[in-house]
């Protein structure tokens, strides 16, 4: 049985499982990927303290600051579910094993919605991104798309508009869905162009990088390309939580709710990191929740009878 099990081991998981061990508790993290979406990152320039780095350096750093300590890493098992018994929380694994534990963070991130067309997987971060405040800077002076008229796409074309040459918006319905006020700003401005009613088919590339779209306008059914440089798809950010439908409060979005302190809807159960409603979805943000999630459950432990 452990003290904190922590499920996720990307940055949140990471920082949680640190300062859980920090505490002389029994700790253990159970990851299906430890590292977690930083594995697939390029450059990292946004993590105060350290200029640049790359994902799989950073990735490779979380591991070793986790096994400085005495953390019981179960790597490459995916968790299925999770129940309370006998004021114990049980998480199920794939393999069929069952972890307890008395109380546990929940740090098992997000994934990016993918619009699945030729070009995209490609050209992954050499043009086609994902996150406006990450990569947003590497396309200074550029032409680039945004993929996604919600809030997500029309808020990412007015960062994006501030930075580089001009931002093409591409919205697949017949009109944006963003809140009022962000369309208002966004037609303010002078170097941005909304297309509605168009389907992204491919993200041409040279080979190397990308340099232009193609999108059909549902309408006519008619082929445009446009000439640029980078593409950001916008169209969701899914947290990974459907193993935890039913059993756990969850947003519309499917985020777990938290409170200040990173506590559930399940007592012993905490949340950090980009599966939460926590806003922003950063590395940063992500380590410094995965700490206060720990310290929260620590906190639950040092109050709770059970030894
Ligand atoms: P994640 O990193 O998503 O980690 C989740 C962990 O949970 C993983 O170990 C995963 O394998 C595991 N997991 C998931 N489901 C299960 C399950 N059922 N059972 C067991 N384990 C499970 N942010 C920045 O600040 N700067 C950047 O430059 C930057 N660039 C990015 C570039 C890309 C391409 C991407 C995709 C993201 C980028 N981000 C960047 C965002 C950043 O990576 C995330 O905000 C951060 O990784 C979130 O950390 P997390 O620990 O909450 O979740």
């Amino acid at each position: 049985t452990f003290d904190m099990l922590v499920v996720g081991g990307g940055p949140a998981g990471a920082a949680a499982a640190v300062y859980a061990a920090r505490k002389g508790i029994r700790t253990g993290v159970v990851a299906e990927r430890f590292g977690g979406q930083v594995l697939d990152t390029m450059a990292i320039e946004n993590f105060i303290s350290v200029q640049e780095t790359e994902g799989p350096k950073f990735a490779a750093a979380l591991e070793q600051h986790v096994r400085a300590y005495d953390v019981d890493i179960i790597n490459l098992q995916r968790a299925e579910s999770l129940a309370l018994n006998k004021g114990l929380v049980e998480i199920k694994l794939a393999s069929g094993a069952t972890l307890r534990s008395r109380s546990v963070v929940l740090s098992t991130g997000a994934r990016w919605r993918e619009i699945n067309v030729p070009g995209e997987q490609k050209y992954r971060n050499h043009g086609v991104a994902y996150c406006p405040h990450c990569d947003g800077p590497l396309f200074k002076g550029k032409r680039t798309a945004v993929v996604g008229g919600g809030n997500s796409g029309v808020e990412a074309a007015i960062d994006l508009a501030g930075i580089v040459a001009h931002v093409t918006l591409i919205e697949f319905g017949h009109e944006l869905r963003a809140d009022a006020v962000l369309q208002k700003k966004l037609r303010s401005l002078p170097n941005v162009t909304v297309i509605t009613n168009a389907q992204t088919t491919e993200i041409t590339g040279d080979g190397k990088k990308v340099n232009g779209l193609v999108y059909q306008d549902r309408a006519s059914g008619a082929i445009h390309s446009v000439e640029l440089e980078g593409v950001f798809v916008q169209i969701g950010l899914v947290p990974n939580t459907e193993w935890l439908k039913g059993t756990i409060a969850l947003s519309k979005h499917g985020e777990i709710e938290v409170d200040a302190r990173g506590q559930t809807s399940l007592p012993g159960v905490f949340a950090a990191g980009d599966v939460t409603t926590v806003p922003f979805k950063q590395i940063i943000i992500a380590a410094g929740d995965g700490a206060k999630a720990a310290l929260g459950a620590f906190d639950h432990l040092i109050r709770s009878s059970v030894t």
